[in-house]
């Protein structure tokens, strides 16, 4: 029994051994595993943070990279920012430089040029800057002169020239008169004198007809007027009309102008006088010929485009093309812009300023 018992005891004894190191390998095996679990844990969470972090860290490279830029830029702003070594070459932009050149014009300047307004309000200061030459120099078949010595500019009088030979050519018409041309101051006094005698006095009816001495445009030698003269030697006036209209017509394509017309008298104070004919070269001959204007109000149209505003722009029947701008006077000295090699004439208004025409070429 006894034995048994001890058996039994001995048996108990190793179960309960058994079981202890049963519990103690299975508390180590939990243990090891809670342990495992803490280091995964604590691996998780650290890659884990650290994978949230990175993304922080890259956006602030470039904010850093961004105010770098800003900086350079702020303090270098002529140096384009060249990011990418790969990035194609900029070409550079070839550099446009327009070169000017400055015009110099005095006082005295404003009364001298073909483009000189000359009436009662603005006489002629005699200051031609040009040679006249005798206009029977061009001395031609296809038309007369009442005399020799009939002083005229010269590239005014080449124009009438060819103009007189081309209604020639049209017509044959070959009885046309020049009689009269530049008239010096004492020239125009006589013409005065006689014609007051011829009105009894009337200085108002007078000076309908004849300009006051200093007044004409005969003093430029850029006026001219026609007359008639027969075969049979007979005097006629000019009037403009039946065959003659061709000349009144297209005389602004030879820089011509019907100075006194008879819907203007009250500003020119000229009567109409279809015979005279002044000149200004193209383009303004031919602008004034496509408007109702007369010279003065020419005059003043141009001042709406100043230097510094819209300029005008003509393409002449010729095919050429011009800008036209007016500059007021500055006094003593005015000074103009243009640029370099420009192809322009500037003349005086013969009251405040200066137009100045310029010739447009596409390939300068
Ligand atoms: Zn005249």
């Amino acid at each position: 029994m006894e034995s048994r018992y001890l058996y039994r005891r001995n048996r108990l004894a190793k179960k309960r051994r058994r079981k202890r190191i049963i519990r103690k390998a299975v508390t180590a095996a939990i243990s090891i595993l809670i342990v495992a679990a803490i280091i995964a844990l604590a691996v998780w969470i650290i890659s884990a943070f650290t994978k949230k972090n990175k993304p922080e860290n890259n956006n602030e490279k470039p904010a850093l990279a961004e105010q770098t830029e800003t900086q350079k830029t702020e303090t270098e702003p002529e140096k384009p920012v060249v990011e990418e070594e790969e990035a194609p070459p900029v070409e550079p932009e070839p550099e446009i430089q327009i070169k000017t050149e400055t015009v110099t014009l005095t006082e005295d300047d404003i009364h001298k040029g073909i483009l000189i307004l000359v009436n009662r309000d603005h006489p002629f200061s005699f200051t031609a800057d040009y040679e006249m030459t005798d206009l029977f120099t061009f001395k031609s078949s296809a038309y007369k002169f009442r005399d020799t010595g009939m002083m005229f500019a010269p590239f005014a009088g080449e124009k009438l020239n060819e103009m007189l030979v081309d209604f020639h050519n049209k017509t044959g018409n070959h009885i046309i008169n020049i009689i009269s041309a530049f008239r010096d101051i004492e020239t125009q006094q006589r013409i005065y004198d006689s014609k007051l005698k011829y009105y009894n006095g009337d200085v108002a009816v007078t000076e309908k007809w004849v300009a006051l001495p200093g007044s004409s445009e005969h003093h430029t030698g850029l006026a001219v007027d026609l007359g008639i003269y027969t075969d049979d030697g007979d005097s006629f006036d000019y009037d403009g009309t039946g065959e003659y209209a061709w000349i009144n017509e297209n005389c602004w394509k030879y820089g011509f102008i019907v100075r006194y017309d008879s819907s203007k008298t009250d500003i020119t104070g000229i009567a109409y006088e279809p015979w005279h004919f002044r000149y200004l070269g193209l383009p303004h001959s031919e602008i004034i010929s496509g408007t109702t204007f007369c010279y003065e109000e020419y005059t003043e149209y141009l001042k709406t485009f100043p230097q510094n505003g819209d300029h005008l722009f003509f393409t002449s029947y010729t095919g050429e093309r011009y800008e036209i701008f007016y500059v007021p006077s500055q006094g003593a000295e005015t000074k103009v812009e243009l640029p370099e090699n420009s192809d322009y004439f500037i003349s005086g208004n013969n009251a405040d300023g200066f137009i100045v025409t310029v010739t447009l070429h596409d390939n300068p």
